[in-house]
């Protein structure tokens, strides 16, 4: 029997052998050609440095991977319709393989690419390879997108009782003939100007680190999770997000772990179900970029077009910094700046302090987070932010606003957050830690703190920036 012509399997948000739609339904045909193209022009919105940092390491991973099976990872640089035809022509393809995107401008792209290629006689197969469920498949009795995320779970959760990852294994994999592939080392994705990912080193990119931090997750924060997940000092989430946005690892395994740790006894059932929640506020914000992608550049909720947010140039680079004297806010910041993560709770606090205590534009501190984040994903940043801001679907009312200081003591209570990432008051007592400003002066002179020198005053008064954000909110 001849061997069939090699087909392409395109790369992009999937960087993983084992419970790949795409690259599967390729292996089961014939010889392969894995490839991915890094195209810094046009098309989906530029990745931040961080993820920069992430992707280069992770196309490490999944290169090592594929050359231990005899079919080399293709790297190439350009516009990626070129990079297709070119694959195409030099190997003889004559199809190729790709998991979808949902965010507009990957769909515009993916259209024209899929139109062009099979204009030239290229048979393209698409697949659903990161969410749980395609976003046009979770409908509301009227058949129209969810836009209040209590109902959507639940449609989902129905939709989702037997979940299973496609499959475990490594898919057989035939390499084909080898192509010319530039050098990882040349693309440049490591930060410089400044290089700050010295703190980065604790992250394992790949699908072996993705693995591990969900078997060290399902052997230790599981069952305590619906407690532990809001307490930023515990390190009790799975910090699966940056493998689930490259894709290292797919929502389905991580859904089907977790039912058989239930199963297993390992799990308590509603710790596990508040875990698989989290996965769902995630399915939630695709399914919301997907249906209403104006959302990526502005408010679902149209009347805050004319919000008046204020220019602060000192207070943003204040809080970029974690130079905002609010210990909790600080910490974050500053453990983002360090390590490429924060904790979900610590990043509501930050977020907050930035769109209504300064009441800085909502998409100053998402941009902030998109070039810093290892996770930073579209749908999940953007809607994240405008949650915060109040201008989301189904978002936080903007009238809620959270007291940096209050929120510092419930869910940080023994201050072990704060001293982490702010050494400078690690020797305050519990008492005033999230407040400094309030400590007796011989208690600071005890902790060697001094404000205004060694950390900062409070850059504003939050009861007075409570009032003006309340007031600009009224105006609207
Ligand atoms: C202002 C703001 C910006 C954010 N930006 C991002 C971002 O760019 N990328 C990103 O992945 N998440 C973002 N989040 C959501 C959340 O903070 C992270 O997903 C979470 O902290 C990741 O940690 P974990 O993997 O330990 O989560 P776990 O608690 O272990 O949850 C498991 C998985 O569920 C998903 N998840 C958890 N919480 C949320 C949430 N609130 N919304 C959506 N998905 C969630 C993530 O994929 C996560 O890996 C943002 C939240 C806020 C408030």
């Amino acid at each position: 029997m001849s061997t069939p012509p090699p087909a392409v399997v395109w790369f992009r948000n999937d960087l993983r052998l084992r419970d790949n739609p795409a690259l599967a339904a390729a292996a089961t045909r014939g010889p392969i050609i894995p490839l991915f193209i890094l195209d810094d022009g046009g098309g989906p919105r530029a990745l931040g440095a961080a993820s920069r940092w992430w992707l280069g390491r992770s196309l490490a991973a999944l290169a090592s991977e594929l050359a231990a099976l005899g079919a080399p990872l293709i790297l190439r640089r350009g516009p990626c319709l070129q990079v297709l035809r070119d694959v195409a022509a030099e190997s003889g393809a004559r199809t190729a393989y790709w998991n979808r995107q949902y965010d507009a401008a990957s769909i515009a792209r993916d259209t024209e690419i899929k139109a062009a290629l099979t204009d030239e006689g290229l048979d393209c197969h698409t697949y659903n390879g990161s969410l749980l469920h395609e976003p046009w498949k979770v409908k509301t009795s009227a058949g129209g997108p969810y836009r209040v995320f209590t109902p959507y779970w639940r449609a989902v959760r129905a939709m989702s009782a037997n979940l299973a990852p496609a499959a475990g294994v490594l898919p057989a994999v035939v390499g084909a003939a080898t192509l010319r592939s530039e050098r990882l080392g040349s693309w440049r994705l490591h930060p410089c100007q400044p290089d700050w990912s010295a703190g980065f080193g604790d992250w394992r990119p790949g699908e072996a680190g993705a693995m591990a931090r969900l078997d060290a997750f399902l052997d230790d924060g599981a069952a305590d999770y619906v407690h532990g997940r809001d307490r930023p000092g515990a390190e009790r989430t799975s910090r699966l997000s940056p493998h689930l946005r490259f894709g290292e690892i797919s929502p389905h395994r991580v859904w089907a772990a977790v039912q058989s740790a239930v199963a297993r006894g390992d799990a308590p059932e509603p710790q596990a179900e508040a875990f698989l929640r989290e996965l769902g506020w995630r399915e939630f914000n695709h399914h919301l970029l997907f249906h209403f992608p104006l959302i990526q550049t502005n408010g679902f909720n149209p009347r805050f077009a004319d919000f008046a947010w204020r220019e602060d140039t000192e207070g943003l680079n204040a809080w970029r910094g974690g130079r905002t004297g609010f210990p909790i806010v600080d910490a974050g910041m500053r453990q983002l700046w360090a390590t490429g993560w924060m904790h979900n709770r610590v990043r509501m606090i930050a977020a907050s302090f930035l769109v209504k205590d300064l009441m800085v534009d909502w998409r100053r501190g998402e941009a902030w987070f998109w070039d810093t984040l290892l996770d930073a994903d579209l749908a999940n940043n953007v809607c994240g932010w405008q949650w915060v801001a109040g201008c989301g679907a189904d978002a936080a009312p903007y009238f809620r606003v959270f007291n940096p200081v209050l929120q510092g003591e419930k869910f940080d209570p023994s201050g072990d957050y704060v001293r982490r990432w702010v050494p400078e008051l690690a020797r305050l007592p519990n008492a005033c830690i999230h407040q400094p400003w309030r400590a007796e002066s011989d208690i600071l002179a005890a902790a060697g703190v001094r404000l205004g020198e060694t950390y900062p005053f409070p850059i504003v008064d939050h009861g007075e920036a409570r009032n003006r954000a309340l007031a600009a909110y009224e105006r609207l």
